[in-house]
């Protein structure tokens, strides 16, 4: 199976942006019923997390947070001025595993997948293996 590229544009500086619908969509199309799907983002100041969808103010909530542990401007070295944001994608990750059963996504009830954006508004790339099994 290729690797499948998804393109998502971010809207602000810190965004999180449920790409849950487009991984499904590509599960779809790859035609796998069981197996696993891994989502990996190949940037250095974004990051993919899964967590709720069901109430916005979770993501709020979140984003709020993530920029008081790590505030933008802390006397950082590095000379792009984004420390931070580079902070932030290793803290969240660059890749998910999700259960594929019957052309599914195995998410739980509440559970989205969220591109995390920390330096936008970007165009940003995502990768997805789907492997049958
Ligand atoms: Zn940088």
């Amino acid at each position: 199976m290729k690797t499948i590229r998804l393109s998502v544009k971010t809207s602000a500086h810190t965004q999180m942006l449920d790409i849950t619908g487009l991984v499904q969509d590509a599960v779809t199309k790859s035609g796998v019923k069981n197996g696993i799907c891994t989502i990996f983002v190949p940037h250095t100041t974004a990051a993919v997390t899964i967590n709720e969808n069901a109430d916005p103010d979770v993501v709020r909530d979140f984003m709020m947070e993530i920029n008081k542990i790590v505030p933008w401007e802390d006397g950082y070295r590095h000379m792009e001025g984004n420390s931070a944001a580079h902070l932030k994608s290793s803290m969240i990750g660059f890749s998910e595993q999700v259960i594929i059963e019957d052309g599914l996504l195995m998410l739980g009830t509440w559970q989205g997948i969220y591109f995390c954006e920390y330096d936008g508004a970007r165009s940003r790339k995502v990768l997805l293996k789907i492997m049958e099994g």
